[in-house]
């Protein structure tokens, strides 16, 4: 076989999936989504050799690599340290504008991301300034709570 030019380029399909799937969310997820749930507070595991609290919660630490034992819960205040105001509508999330942000909660080491209710999202400059990295947000649970992620969000403080 010679040199072949053809396969100097990959072959590029266009296609759409769309799938929808149950999955088992595995035993660390399904007790910080319980508490979430049931307690209505945010948890995350402590490494024992780092000591670093990981929130949402990791069977191991991603850092060290030895398996997590020790639940602590955090917040339910917390700082922004990135978030993004989306404009454009994306499937399975809510019509936009809205805002999602990383945030660590007080006694967190890492930033876990949910949705900034709260502000007036009309003039992007003006959201964006209110949103500064740094700025203290609480933990919101709702009422009615499903064991989901979007049974917080957080609000400006
Ligand atoms: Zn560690």
């Amino acid at each position: 076989m010679g040199q072949d030019e053809r396969l100097d380029a990959p072959l590029i399909h266009s296609g759409e999936w769309k799938i929808h799937y149950d999955y088992a969310v595995g035993e660390t997820a399904t007790r910080f989504f319980l508490h979430l749930r049931d307690e209505g507070k945010i948890a995350g595991k402590k490494c024992p050799s780092c000591k670093a609290v990981l929130v949402p919660p990791r069977a191991y630490c991603e850092r060290c690599f030895v398996k997590t034992e020790e639940w602590v819960d955090v917040g339910p205040e917390g700082t922004i340290e990135a978030f993004t105001i989306v404009y454009e509508p994306f499937d399975g999330l809510p019509p936009p504008p809205y805002v999602v942000a990383y945030v660590t909660l007080d006694g967190a080491t890492t930033a876990m991301a949910n949705f900034v209710t709260g502000l007036d999202l009309s003039v992007p400059e003006v959201a964006a300034r209110e949103l500064a990295v740094g700025k203290r947000v609480e933990a919101v649970f709702s009422d009615e709570r499903e064991g989901m992620i979007t049974d917080f969000h957080y609000r400006l403080k």
